[in-house]
C-alpha cells in the first residue's frame, strides 16, 4: 500500500522540520501519519526516510503523529504500562568518560560513591520494587563491566530475589564478555541493559574510552547467552535526527526486546552541562518514531521524562507502553504516586509479572 507523500516530498517545503523564522508551521498531508502506522501493522516496515519524516514534522503534526502511533502501540500492547524499578547497586568510581552520565570519571557532578551493595539493601530493594507493582527490578552498577566480586555479589542475590519476589530481573553491569554473559544467565537473569545511547557516527563525540562496537558486540553476547536485551539510548545530546533514526534501526536490526528512551537531562559538572535543549513535542516525535521503527517492541519512557514532557507527560504514553517508577540513577523522578494517577487518568493498566496490580490508594 503507498502511503500519502511524506511532508519532505510534499512540494510544500515549509511542511518540514522546524519552520524558519517568519514562515508559519503547517500540517503534514492529511492521513500521511495513519497510512505509516497502517503500513506497519499490515507488517511492512517503514523506511529510513520516513522514519525521519516524522522527526522533521512540524509541531502541529504531534497529535496525529501520537494517535497513528497509539495504534500500532495498542495493537500489540493495548493500554499496559509496564514499570520498572531502578536499583543503583554501585554508584560513581567509573573510569569510563561518557560525556552525559554524572558518575564518569570526568564528571565533577556531586553523585554518592560507594561499592556495590551488600545483601541486605539488595534485597530491601526487591521488596520495594515489588511493592510499587514494578514487573522487573533493574540491578545497576557504575563500571565499564563488572569484575569478579560484582560479579559473584549478582550470581548471590539474583536466585534469591527471584526465590522471593515476583520479579524479572534486568541486569546493567556495563560491558560483558560472552562468559559473563552465561554466568548471568545461570544465575537467573532475564534481561540484560546495555544501551547503544547514540548512533554509531556520533558515539565518537560523547565517549572515547569504549567503542559503539564494543556495546554492539555486548549486545550480541547477552542474545547468545538467552537473555532477552535491553538498549535503548539518549536523545538530546547534539546528535543530528538521523543519527537517532539510525539507532532505532540499529535497535531493530539487533531485534533488542526493550527500547528505553532518555532525554539528556544535562546534569552540571558533565561535558555536556548545559546542552539539554530538546523540546517536549520533539521528544514525543522521537518516542513515536521508535515505536514505529519497532512496533512491538517495549517502548519505555526513561530518565528525563519529568524534566522534558512536564505536562505532556501522559502524551508519551500513546506511543511508549513502560516507564520507570520512582527515581533514576543519580536524578529525582517524581512519586510513584504521581505515575500511578496519570495511568489511571489515561484509561490504562499497570502490567506486572503475572497479573495486574492494583494502583488504587
Ligand atoms: S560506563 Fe556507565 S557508569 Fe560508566 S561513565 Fe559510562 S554510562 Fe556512566
Amino acid at each position: 500500500m503507498s502511503v500519502a507523500p511524506s511532508p519532505q516530498s510534499s512540494s510544500n517545503n515549509e511542511s518540514a522540520g522546524k519552520q524558519p523564522t517568519g514562515n508559519p508551521p503547517v500540517f503534514s498531508p492529511p492521513g500521511y501519519f495513519d497510512a505509516l502506522a497502517t503500513r506497519v501493522l499490515e507488517g511492512s516496515p517503514i523506511t529510513r526516510e520516513e522514519a525521519l519524516s516524522i522527526l522533521n514534522a512540524s509541531d502541529l503534526d504531534v497529535p496525529a503523529i501520537l494517535a497513528a502511533g497509539y495504534r500500532i502501540r495498542h495493537h500489540y500492547f493495548a493500554n499496559s504500562v509496564q514499570l520498572y524499578f531502578l536499583m543503583s547497586a554501585k554508584s560513581g568510581l567509573c573510569p569510563e568518560d561518557c560525556h552525559y552520565c554524572s558518575q564518569s570519571k570526568v564528571s565533577e557532578a556531586p553523585v554518592p560513591k560507594y561499592n556495590i551493595l551488600k545483601r541486605d539493601d539488595l534485597m530491601e530493594a526487591a521488596r520495594v520494587a515489588a511493592e510499587r507493582g514494578a514487573k522487573t527490578y533493574c540491578l545497576v552498577i557504575s563500571a565499564r563491566g563488572p569484575n569478579e566480586r560484582e560479579m559473584k555479589a549478582v550470581e548471590t542475590i539474583v536466585p534469591e530475589i527471584k526465590q522471593k519476589y515476583n520479579l524479572d530481573i534486568c541486569a546493567c553491569l556495563g560491558l560483558l564478555d560472552d562468559d559473563q554473559a552465561k554466568r548471568l544467565k545461570a544465575c537467573g537473569v532475564d534481561r540484560v541493559n546495555h544501551n547503544l545511547n547514540s548512533s554509531e557516527s556520533h558515539y565518537a563525540k560523547i565517549c572515547t574510552t569504549h567503542t559503539y562496537e564494543d556495546r554492539v558486540q555486548t549486545l550480541r553476547n547477552v542474545r547468545d547467552a538467552g537473555m532477552e536485551m535491553c538498549s535503548g539510548g539518549i536523545i538530546g545530546m547534539g546528535e543530528t535526527k538521523e543519527d537517532i533514526v539510525s539507532m532505532a534501526f540499529d535497535l531493530a536490526d539487533l531485534g533488542v526486546q526493550s527500547i528505553p528512551v532518555n532525554i539528556l537531562n544535562a546534569i552540571d559538572g558533565t561535558p555536556l552541562e548545559g546542552t539539554d535543549a530538546m523540546s517536549a513535542q520533539d521528544a514525543l516525535k522521537s518516542l513515536a518514531m521508535f515505536r514505529f521503527v519497532n512496533p512491538d517492541r517495549e517502548l519505555r519512557i526513561a530518565g528525563g521524562r519529568e524534566l522534558h514532557l512536564r505536562m505532556l507527560q501522559p502524551m508519551g504514553l500513546y506511543v511508549a507502553n513502560s516507564l520507570f517508577v520512582g527515581d533514576y540513577l543519580t536524578t529525582k523522578g517524581q512519586a510513584p504516586q504521581a505515575d500511578y494517577d496519570m495511568i489511571n487518568d489515561l484509561g490504562f493498566d499497570i502490567t506486572g509479572s503475572c497479573e495486574e496490580v492494583s494502583i488504587d490508594g
